[in-house]
C-alpha cells in the first residue's frame, strides 16, 4: 500500500492480499455508490448488496487505505464518553438507541466475521482499559458501574489480576469488557471487501470521487477515470476524506496516534505478557495501547505523528516506555512503526449528516470505527432499503460544521504529545 511502510506498518506485513479491483473507467449505474473503502463503506456495501441493491464502491486509494488500514484492533464497545451522559447530549431517545447499537456493536463484528468466515485474527477475550493510579481506578470503576446497569458483560480486575493478565504491575487495577476484544484491522477490511464483491456489489480503488451532481432525480459521482449514476450516495469517507465530502473532516480534531510493532516475542515472554491476548489501553490523558498479534507481536502505541522531530522523540519513549511497563522485554527491537490520523468530534460523539436527498453518511468515530463503523454500515444500508425511516435513526440529523481552530487545536495535540514524551516520564 502506498509504499510507504510507516502508513499502515504491521498490518500490510501481515494481512491477506486484497481482493482483485480495478479503477472506474467509463460511465456505470448502481442504485447505490458508497465513497470510501474502509469499515462503514465496506459494511454499507455488503449489507445493500447481500439485499439485492446494485453497489458501486468508490475508494480513492486502496481498501483500508484510512484509518481501516492502520489502526490498533481494539473492538471496543461504546464511545469514550461515559455511558450516562451520552442521553445528556443527544436526548434520552437518540441516546439509548445509540448506546444500545454501539454497547453491542462489537458483538455484531464477530457475526459478521463469523459469517463471512473473514480471516483477521479476531480475538474474543474482551479487553482491558487500565487504570493508573487512583484517579484511574475511579473512573473505570464509574463507568463499569454503569455499563453493567446496562446488562453488559464486564467487571473490575484487581491489580494482582490485571498483572497477571497483563504481565505488568504498573496499573491498580483494570475493566475487562467481555463484549470487546481485537482484530487484524486491515485484514478485518480486506475481508469485508472479498464479502461485498462476493455478495454482488463492485468495487473500484484509485477512484476518488471528485465531484458530484444532480441528474433529474439522480446523481451523478464523478472520478478521474469515469462517473456513477445512482439513486442514493453514502458518505463514508470519514476523517480522510478528500474531495466533494471534505467537509467531514473540518468537522474533526486530527489526533496523530502511532504503534510500533516487536519482533515475535519468545515462548518465555509470551506466557507472562498478555497471555490470553485481551487489547489493553490505559486511563491516561496521553494514552498508550498495547495487544497482542497472532504471531506473538506486542503492538505498543501512544498519541503522536511520526513525521519531523516527532519521530526521533516518539520512538525514543516508545522504547523507554515498553521497559518501563514490561522490563521483561529488555533488549526486544520493535519491528514496524507506523501512524495514523484519528479524528475528534467536540463532543465525541459520532454524526449522522445528510448532505443533501438522498446523500447520507455516518462519520466521526473519535479513535473508536472498528465496531461503529460496522453498524453504521449496516445501519445505513438499512436505511437506504427502506427498512428503518429516518426517525428511527440512532442518531439525529446533524449540520456538518466546521470546529473553530481545528488546525491549532490539531497542531497543539501533536507537540502536546511530543513534549510529553521527549519528558519522558511515564507513571
Ligand atoms: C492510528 C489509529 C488508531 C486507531 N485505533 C482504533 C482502535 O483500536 N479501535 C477502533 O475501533 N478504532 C480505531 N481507530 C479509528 C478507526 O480506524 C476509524 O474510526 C475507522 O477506520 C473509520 O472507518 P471508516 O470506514 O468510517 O473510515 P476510514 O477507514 O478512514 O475509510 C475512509 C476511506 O475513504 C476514502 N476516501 C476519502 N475520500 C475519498 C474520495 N473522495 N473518494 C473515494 N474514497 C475516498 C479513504 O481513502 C479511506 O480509505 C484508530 C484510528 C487510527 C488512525
Amino acid at each position: 500500500m502506498l509504499n510507504d511502510p510507516r502508513s499502515h506498518g504491521l498490518w500490510e506485513k501481515t494481512a491477506p492480499a486484497p481482493p482483485q479491483t480495478v479503477a472506474l473507467r467509463g460511465n456505470a449505474t448502481a442504485d447505490v455508490v458508497v465513497i470510501g473503502g474502509g469499515y462503514t463503506g465496506l459494511s454499507a456495501a455488503l449489507h445493500l448488496a447481500e439485499k439485492g441493491a446494485k453497489v458501486i464502491l468508490l475508494e480513492a486509494h486502496e481498501i483500508g487505505f484510512g484509518g481501516a488500514g492502520r489502526n490498533v484492533g481494539l473492538i471496543n464497545g461504546g464511545m469514550w464518553t461515559m455511558p450516562s451522559e451520552i442521553p445528556g447530549v443527544l436526548g434520552p431517545v437518540y441516546g439509548e438507541r445509540l448506546l444500545d447499537l454501539l454497547g453491542n456493536a462489537p458483538l455484531a463484528v464477530r457475526a459478521l466475521v463469523e459469517k463471512h468466515a473473514i480471516p483477521c485474527e479476531i480475538e474474543k477475550q474482551g479487553t482491558l482499559h487500565c487504570a493508573v493510579g487512583d484517579k484511574g481506578l475511579e473512573e473505570i470503576t464509574e463507568r463499569c458501574r454503569q455499563w453493567a446497569a446496562r446488562g453488559a458483560d464486564v467487571r473490575i480486575l484487581s491489580a494482582a489480576e490485571t498483572a497477571t493478565r497483563t504481565g505488568t504491575d504498573v496499573y491498580a487495577g483494570a475493566l475487562l469488557d467481555m463484549r470487546a476484544g481485537t482484530l487484524q484491522p486491515l485484514a478485518y477490511a480486506r475481508g469485508l471487501a472479498q464479502s461485498a464483491i462476493a455478495a454482488g456489489a463492485a468495487i473500484h480503488t484509485r477512484s476518488p470521487a471528485t465531484s458530484t451532481e444532480r441528474t433529474g432525480s439522480r446523481w451523478l459521482v464523478n472520478t478521474a477515470g469515469g462517473s456513477v449514476s445512482a439513486d442514493w450516495i453514502v458518505v463514508a469517507s470519514e476523517f480522510y476524506s478528500t474531495g466533494p465530502f471534505e467537509a467531514v473532516r473540518n468537522e474533526q480534531v486530527l489526533l496523530p496516534y502511532f504503534n510500533f510493532a516487536t519482533v515475535p516475542l519468545s515462548e518465555e515472554q509470551l506466557k507472562t505478557i498478555l497471555p490470553e491476548r485481551q487489547g489493553c489501553w490505559d486511563t491516561k490523558e496521553i494514552l498508550s495501547s498495547f495487544r497482542m498479534d497472532h504471531a506473538g507481536r506486542l503492538v505498543f502505541g501512544s498519541v503522536g505523528a511520526l513525521r519531523n522531530s516527532g519521530l526521533p522523540v516518539h520512538r525514543a519513549w516508545a522504547k523507554r516506555a515498553l521497559v518501563q511497563i514490561f522490563p521483561q522485554l529488555k533488549g526486544t527491537e520493535f519491528e514496524t512503526e507506523w501512524y495514523g490520523r484519528i479524528g475528534m468530534t467536540d463532543d465525541a460523539l459520532p454524526r449522522f449528516h445528510k448532505f443533501d436527498d438522498n446523500v447520507v453518511g455516518f462519520s466521526g468515530y473519535n479513535g473508536r470505527g472498528i465496531a461503529p463503523g460496522t453498524v453504521f454500515g449496516k445501519t445505513v444500508a438499512s436505511h437506504i432499503l427502506g427498512e428503518l425511516p429516518e426517525a428511527d435513526l440512532p442518531l439525529p440529523v446533524s449540520d456538518v460544521r466546521e470546529v473553530p481552530l481545528r488546525t491549532l487545536k490539531g497542531a497543539y495535540y501533536e507537540a502536546g504529545a511530543q513534549i510529553a514524551h521527549f519528558a519522558g516520564a511515564r507513571f
